[in-house]
């Protein structure tokens, strides 16, 4: 494996998805255009004329939840003003077909993620963290609920103006469709073939992997274990119950994985305790990226098997995960029109430098 500072230079394929591909390119003269340096975080907490902000609640249409559900709310729940083709639209990675979808009987709705305009998810408590996920859960299965033709519901955020927010004060939307995202099918359809193959998951096998790297120092006299030294290549974070993970072919340099430790196909059915370490893993995630890429802009979205007769197979072959994919460059002329993305990041240099950012106590 490369040593950090070496030039790597080779087309990796996506293990989940092997139709999808990197180029894995180090040398300096591969470096794709910056996208625009830092920008500005607006981190003001309150913000007079945001329809998002605490006490302007009538300018936003009626709510659908809040959280808690008397006093202060924590976590909002509002309609999509502008459905799909609105707010967000080009970025959200929502295959074009879904709009007369969501016209008919799909349902498109923004969640306030904090009361505090301008904070970053790794700003957040853990507790808050836990709880809004927790609210997504909720609404998840409230929509599948509501209407059995319902498939998917995708969880998602955009953070920053590069990542297609338009809105500046924190917010993530769900898009609940009959149709399954595209990207979403694809990892369905391969992680069914592998399991039928091999028997296993492949995300389970994936973590495997990660975790093979694990050094145990044994004392030589008496052959006790002395140190266990965390060496894992693509190990970011690891948490009791989930652990997050750089991939080893990723579209994104800094893109992160974050899945469960156990094998678990339903974001829908994670208990209580899974959400709290979920929520410790991602905040610590998401501040050593904030270390190291520092202001990051990013989108995640929150894959988990799609519901209908179709996948009911998928339970021991699907493995919910949520993806974090930093927009640290812009795509160039040869990523758009080849559809091979150019990473100049080796994986394994950005696990590294993200495991080792400091971050205390976060
Ligand atoms: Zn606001
Ligand atoms: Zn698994
Ligand atoms: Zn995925």
């Amino acid at each position: 494996m490369s040593d950090s500072g070496t030039s790597v230079r080779e087309i990796r394929i996506n293990p989940i998805v092997p139709t999808e591909s990197v180029l894995v390119a180090t040398a300096r003269g591969m470096r794709p255009k910056k996208a625009e340096d830092k920008v500005e975080r607006d981190t003001r907490a309150h913000v007079e004329t945001c329809p998002f902000c605490r006490g302007n609640e009538e300018r936003t249409p009626p709510q659908i939840r809040a959280f808690p559900e008397n006093g202060d709310w924590e976590v909002r729940i509002v309609p999509n003003l502008y459905p799909v083709l609105g707010d967000d639209k080009s970025q959200t990675n929502i295959a074009f077909g879904l709009q007369q979808v969501i016209d008919g009987y799909g349902r498109h709705e923004v969640v306030i993620d904090n009361p505090s305009h301008g904070i970053a998810l790794h700003e957040m408590g853990q507790q808050h963290l836990a709880d809004l996920f927790a609210v997504y859960q909720q609404r998840m299965n409230e929509l599948y609920a509501s209407d059995r033709r319902l498939k998917y519901v995708l969880v998602f955020k955009n953070f920053g103006p590069a990542a297609g927010a338009s809105i500046p004060h924190t917010h993530s939307q769900i898009i609940a469709t009959p149709v399954v995202p595209e990207n979403v099918l694809n990892e369905v359809h391969h992680s069914r073939e592998y399991q039928r193959k091999y028997n296993h998951c492949v995300f389970c096998s994936l973590i495997d992997e990660a975790l093979t790297y694990e050094a145990t120092i044994y004392d030589r006299e008496s052959g006790q274990i002395r140190r266990k030294i965390n060496v894992g290549q693509y190990v970011v974070e690891r948490g009791e119950r989930f652990i997050a993970i750089k991939p080893f072919a990723s579209r994104f340099e800094w893109e992160i994985h974050v899945l469960p430790l156990q094998h678990q196909a339903d974001f829908a059915r994670a208990s209580a305790e899974d959400l709290a370490d979920f929520a410790r893993v991602l905040k610590r995630t998401m501040a050593r990226l904030d270390q190291v890429v520092g202001g990051v802009q990013y989108n995640f979205f929150l894959h988990s098997v799609p519901h209908g007769a179709e996948f009911e197979d998928c339970e021991q072959s699907y493995h919910w995960h949520l993806e974090i994919c930093p927009r640290t460059s812009i795509p160039t002329g040869f990523e758009l029109g080849s559809g091979l993305f150019v990473s100049t990041v080796s994986p394994e240099e950005a696990a590294e430098a993200l495991r080792n950012a400091e971050i205390g106590d976060a």
